[in-house]
């Protein structure tokens, strides 16, 4: 079981999952900026965080749910929730009957390389089983372009790279440096491209890498 100082959050599994560097530096140095990409996202999850609840037909509706779960360690704030009539599920307070969560993550833009909406989504499953002693075996991720719900299996697979993800982040909180910039593509949408500044690293690593070859080259000579 862990703590309230060991909690991990769930919005920072996709960043561990884009690079570890970014992550470190959101998550254990606190740095951030925004870039485009960023504040639409911002935009969207600001309509949905609005706390408020509704319903329709078989499916009652909570905005912006706090989760947790001490057993893996994680806390977030879920989009929405729907609670879809179900005999396996839980009692809810204000409505007759049983409920089964169902967590909706959304999302600017289309599905993205990799799977971090889905394990966003199986994190939130995972805090709401043990809040409300449930097994869910699904969620869904709404993207805005083209406006559309997909669902996601809260499969064995999924838990799995989900709980290998916070064993990671925990082993990064172990260690004392920063992660190496893993330069790529992706660097291009990062908005911590200033804080991390990979091509100046990148150039130190040559220049340490050729005087390191001049050294050898000198040495040699030397005998
Ligand atoms: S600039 Fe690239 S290497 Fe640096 S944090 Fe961003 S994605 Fe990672």
């Amino acid at each position: 079981m862990f703590s309230d100082d060991d909690l991990l959050s769930i919005s920072g599994l996709q960043h561990l999952m884009f690079c570890e560097r970014q992550w470190s530096l959101i998550h254990m140095e606190q740095e951030w900026s925004d870039n485009v990409l960023t504040v639409e996202g911002r935009q969207i999850h600001e309509y949905v965080h609005e706390p408020g609840s509704g319903s329709r037909s078989g499916v009652v509706m909570l905005r912006s749910l706090s989760l947790r779960s001490s057993e893996l360690g994680l806390y977030g704030v879920a989009d929405m929730v729907e609670f879809h009539r179900c005999d396996d599920g839980a009692e809810i307070v204000g409505h007759s009957g049983r409920w089964m969560p169902y967590p909706v993550e959304y999302k600017r833009g289309g599905k993205r390389c990799g799977r971090p909406d889905e394990v966003q989504v199986c994190a939130q499953a995972l805090c709401l089983e043990e809040m409300f002693g449930l097994h869910i075996a699904f969620g869904a991720v709404y993207y805005d372009k083209p406006r559309r719900r997909v669902d996601v299996e809260i499969s064995e697979a999924l838990r799995k790279e989900l709980k290998a993800l916070c064993a990671r982040a925990r082993q990064l909180y172990d260690f004392a440096d920063r992660p190496t910039p893993n330069i790529g593509k992706h660097c291009k949408n990062c908005s911590l491209v200033g804080e991390c500044m990979p091509d100046v690293i990148a150039k130190d690593r040559s220049a340490a890498y050729m005087s390191g070859i001049l050294r050898d080259i000198s040495a040699s000579l030397e005998y």
